[in-house]
């Protein structure tokens, strides 16, 4: 109780300082999404990016120097994924490690026999329960100029924290009732069978075939696409974005339009 009086005067405190210039510019030119938002919501994410910048550790990897336009671009990324969510700032993400471009990491794949093979696998971003986000920049770069191509690694990589709010990530969060936890069991399994049908056949759909993985890698990816490719999905998705514009609280397909011809 104590803690959060305290934290919370501390983040009145930061928002009654004038939000930065050089912060403004990187919205202005770089996070093609903080366009398509109104201003009430431009606001929210502009208080919530001087909250995560204050708050949590900002790292670079491999040599990568930090600037001021990796930091807001990332975290004003996430913040469009809370903008609609009542006071909360990933508070359960203390770090984000930032790799210029793809890292390689050792991992180990279990094969029959007892056998496990030791691998390098070239990887773009990763979440970790209870642990860090780990992004490259180059390709978050490019999402945050040109959204509207469906996927955006921010996007995928903060909705698996929001999925780990409350334990291992399964694609549930935390839901605010019943009667949405229902839906939720209901939408997502249906949506999620269906996405691995279509990737059986070899059909393509909005989502990327990446979230047939497991429920989790469906909540991720659909997570992306709600904020990325929101038209799209509403005509061919309408259960699964509704019940995304119920539990997020926005309703993206009402921005003005950003998607690329033919959507
Ligand atoms: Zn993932």
């Amino acid at each position: 109780m104590f803690f959060s009086w305290w934290r919370n005067r501390r983040r009145s405190n930061l928002l009654a300082e004038p939000f930065p210039d050089a912060w403004q510019a990187v919205l202005d030119d770089g996070v093609g999404h903080y366009q398509l938002l109104n201003e009430a919501d431009q606001k929210k994410l502009r208080d919530a990016v001087v909250i995560m910048l204050s708050e949590k550790d900002w790292e670079g990897c491999r040599g990568l120097e930090l600037t001021d336009e990796i930091r807001v671009t990332i975290a004003a990324l996430a913040a469009v994924l809370i903008i609609g969510l009542e006071d909360f700032y990933f508070d359960n993400v203390q770090t984000v490690l930032i790799y210029p471009d793809e890292y390689v990491v050792q991992q180990e794949r279990p094969i029959e026999g007892g056998v496990v093979l030791e691998e390098e696998s070239d990887r773009l971003g990763e979440a970790h329960y209870r642990g860090p986000v780990i992004v490259s920049w180059q390709e978050i770069r490019e999402n945050a100029r040109q959204p509207g191509s469906g996927t955006n690694l921010v996007f995928h990589e903060f909705a698996h924290q929001l999925d780990m709010l409350n334990g291992e990530p399964d694609g549930t969060p935390d839901l605010p009732t019943d009667e949405l936890a229902q839906r939720w069991t209901v939408i997502m399994d249906k949506e999620f069978r269906r996405l691995q049908k279509a990737e059986q056949r070899g059909q393509h759909t909005v989502l990327d075939p990446y979230g047939a993985n497991d429920t989790a890698e469906f909540f991720a990816v659909s997570v992306e696409c709600f904020f990325d490719s929101p038209r799209i999905m509403q005509r061919t998705y309408p259960d699964l974005y509704q019940l995304f514009c119920d539990y997020f609280r926005q309703d993206p397909a009402s921005w003005p339009v950003f998607e690329p011809e033919g959507y």
